[in-house]
């Protein structure tokens, strides 16, 4: 597959997408890493969680002050798929940015019904990791989507708990890290 582009003017809306891009949001659009329906729209509006938010205005002012790209690698999953991608952001024209994004590697499996967006869902919250895509267990730390549904005994619901995003304390320590060290290349959720 060719690499999904897309720009960010200097204020980060969004004014442009290719056709790879949208191809990929059109045939994930259970997909919250890649959301479809972007162009014009800020960045912003599509990070919910402040922490992941704060992270990558901290990777933008690096890009614009420093002038060499960033690159950090990430799961993005769907129900049926583990994908590992690569995201590689760069300076554009007048402050803008370039974001570059390819697949590293996939894996079929199972699909999880907790990634389904089109399913109904409990009063239950479970957090997962925006990033390395594991989800939150009590006393269990964090752990990957199929052993978190085992651990918390989601099998025997009737209805899969609604996903709230966060990050987990690896994934943000190895941001942190990455902020502030030459070249920012952390890979974040293994495949
Ligand atoms: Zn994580």
């Amino acid at each position: 597959m060719s690499d999904l582009l897309y720009h960010l003017n200097a204020d980060d809306e969004i004014t442009s997408v290719n056709e790879e891009w949208l191809a990929f949001a059109q045939a994930n659009d259970e997909d919250a890493c890649l959301p479809p329906q972007v162009l014009g729209r800020s960045l912003w509006e599509f990070i919910d969680d402040l922490e992941t938010q704060h992270i990558y205005r901290q990777l933008h002012g690096r890009v614009r002050t420093r002038g060499k790209p960033v690159q950090v690698s990430f799961r993005c999953d769907a129900p049926e798929r583990r994908r590992l991608l690569e995201l590689r952001i760069s300076a554009g024209a007048e402050q803008g940015l370039i974001y570059r994004v390819r697949t590293v590697r996939h894996q079929d499996r199972q699909p999880v019904p907790l990634l389904d967006p089109h399913l109904p869902r409990s009063e239950r919250f479970v957090t997962m990791c925006g990033w390395c895509k594991r989800v939150a267990a009590p006393e269990r730390g964090w752990l990957e989507v199929e052993d978190a549904v085992s651990a918390l005994s989601l099998f025997a619901e009737p209805r899969p708990p609604q996903l709230t995003h966060g990050i987990c304390d690896g994934c943000s320590r190895s941001l942190q890290q990455a902020l502030t060290d030459d070249p920012v290349y952390p890979v974040l959720g293994r495949l």
